[in-house]
């Protein structure tokens, strides 16, 4: 029994699976949202491009530099606002050690989604300044150890 990558407590069969083998599956953008975290978790590339619109998004090689360079400890989500039926904005952390350096860094971002005939897409983002968590609160990764002991060491 593998916790989904996500950290939403559920199994990755039950939660971020099937979203990967069924776009349709992310019923709002909080889900599509959690499902690209997995996706660069298990380096699922083609999800992550199939899922982005906009005019520019990465290409394979791009996503390839990505998983190579990131381990990824977990996910922190702030806020899931819906504006309309086909609008929705997510505000998130995704943690991370950078590989060749070990550093803990943080990709805080406010991101918007659309949905299109019927599938939820992510188009854009704006980024912010991450904020790690206090040596004695809970860490990133969801071990229920303190972030000191653990992510933060
Ligand atoms: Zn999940
Ligand atoms: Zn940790």
């Amino acid at each position: 029994m593998t916790d989904c990558y996500c950290g939403s407590g559920k199994r990755y069969i039950d939660c971020c699976q099937p979203v990967h083998q069924q776009h349709q599956q992310a019923e709002t953008a909080e889900q599509l949202m959690r499902a690209r975290y997995s996706a660069y978790c298990i380096a699922n590339d083609a999800f992550i491009i199939s899922t982005h619109k906009a005019d520019k998004v990465p290409t394979r090689e791009e996503l390839q530099t990505i998983f190579d360079n990131t381990h990824w400890l977990g996910l922190t989500i702030y806020q899931a606002n819906s504006i309309d039926a086909n609008h929705a904005q997510v505000e998130f952390c995704a943690w991370f050690k950078d590989k060749p350096s070990n550093k803990l860094d943080g990709l805080r971002e406010r991101s918007d989604f659309v949905r299109h005939e019927g599938l939820w897409y992510y188009t854009s983002g704006q980024q912010r300044t991450p904020q790690p968590p206090g040596r004695n609160d809970s860490c990133v990764c969801n071990s229920g150890k303190k972030f000191k002991k653990c992510c933060g060491r």
